[in-house]
């Protein structure tokens, strides 16, 4: 199918289906770790990449492939690579686009294991980063050195939901020949296309919504074949790819992604209005709000707020966790983008490597809740939360 023609809705549902001889309706699940050849002949060609095929399932496998081409029509990308999880996704990322002696200037609110990838792993390897703030433009450009090779941005941001002008940050990025790479894994390409709005690559933990139903971890990588031929390579011999079956269940996850992001959203939007009324929160996080501050920002950028809110309740660590121990059925998990809402504490987990004076930096305060609200009905969620929240 030629991917222009459709929409997202159809993409989701029919892009990248190749079938085998057995004509098969669903796709297949390919567990096999390697290949045939028809002779000696060709299995030169294959190796020298002169006759196109399957030669081993670290290289490429037809069900990883058929996820590949469906996330690419989703995201709008000439190429995407499958990997063994988001933090592989990133790693390959890195490894295939810098070398020693390259700079990165990254958020500062990303996730925590990409910072501790980026300070204490490939910093050892001789690439700096440089951390600063996601919504002030005037810092990257400060931050910005000779040998700079790349942007990292995460946007919304976790747990504050602070929403990066990834636009301005590609006009800036391509005036200085840095690539742009924008993690975005909480809106997914259902709600926000990072490349159409200029980035070079986005990164995808599909652990997370892509999947949306919490069973298996994987990522992935897009962009422009010339971007992706490095991490490609990077995968192929490192071998962090994603397995056959992981595959499978992503491509019956992007199946359902668009409604799924529908459903978190308005429940999500629901949950927002209803905190921001309660008294015995401080404030919402949350960019569907007019109170947000990048809130038109947020909504020119992305289709919805998205699934994820973050709310903070008068009296610090102790009401926090009085409202995540009075919860009957929301998960307590540090998990998100599941069918299940799930509650976290940051401060005390996600967060809690960070130190106090980093939290404050970051207003990452000790009241700090993030829900990740689900598909189960927005009354039960809402009630869940209520009964912490009313008895503080
Ligand atoms: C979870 C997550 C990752 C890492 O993904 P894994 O699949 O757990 O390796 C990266 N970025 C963001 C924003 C995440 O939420």
């Amino acid at each position: 199918m030629n991917n222009e023609d459709y929409d997202i809705e159809t993409l989701a549902v029919r892009a990248g289906i190749s079938r085998s001889q057995f004509n098969e309706h669903s796709e297949a699940l390919f567990l096999t770790s390697s290949y045939l050849f028809n002779s000696a002949a060709e299995a030169e060609a294959r190796f020298r990449g002169e006759q196109p095929g399957n030669i081993y399932s670290r290289f490429t496998n037809p069900t990883v492939t058929m996820f590949e081409q469906r996330l690419a029509a989703l995201e709008g990308a000439e190429r995407c690579v499958a990997t063994a999880s988001g933090m592989s996704a990133i790693l390959a990322t890195v490894m295939g686009l810098l070398a020693a002696g390259d700079h990165i200037v990254a958020s500062r609110s990303i996730f925590g294991s990409t910072v501790q990838l980026f300070n204490n792993i490939i910093g050892r390897f001789g690439v700096e980063t440089t951390f600063v703030s996601p919504t002030d433009i005037g810092e990257w450009q400060a931050a910005v050195r000779p040998n700079t090779k790349l942007f990292f941005v995460e946007s919304p941001s976790n747990p504050l939901t602070e929403v990066s002008d990834i636009a301005a940050l590609a006009v800036l990025a391509k005036q200085l020949g840095v690539k742009l790479v924008v993690d975005n894994c909480f809106c997914s390409p259902a709600l926000q296309q990072p490349l159409s709005l200029g980035a070079d690559v986005v990164v995808h933990s599909a652990t997370k919504y892509l999947d949306g139903q919490g069973r298996v971890l994987g990522g992935a990588v897009l962009g422009s074949h010339q971007t992706l031929e490095g991490v490609y390579g990077f995968l192929r011999t490192a071998g962090p790819t994603l397995s056959a079956f992981n595959a499978w269940l992503f491509l019956k996850g992007l199946e359902t992604l668009k409604l799924r992001m529908d459903a978190h959203s308005a429940s999500a939007l629901a949950l927002a209005q209803w905190l921001e009324s309660h008294p015995q929160v401080e404030r919402v996080y949350y960019p569907g709000l007019p109170s947000h501050p990048q809130h038109e920002l947020a909504m020119r950028q992305q289709r919805t707020g998205g699934g994820i809110v973050a709310f903070e309740v008068k009296g610090g660590k102790d009401a926090a966790w009085k409202v995540v121990d009075s919860t009957r059925m929301i998960s307590i998990t540090a998990n998100l983008g599941d069918a299940k809402t799930t509650i976290t504490h940051p401060t005390t987990t996600t967060h809690s490597r960070m130190t106090p004076e980093q939290r404050a930096n970051a207003g990452i305060r000790d009241g700090l809740l993030r829900v990740a609200v689900g598909l189960e009905s927005i009354r039960d969620i809402r009630n869940d939360l209520a009964r912490g929240l009313d008895a503080l």
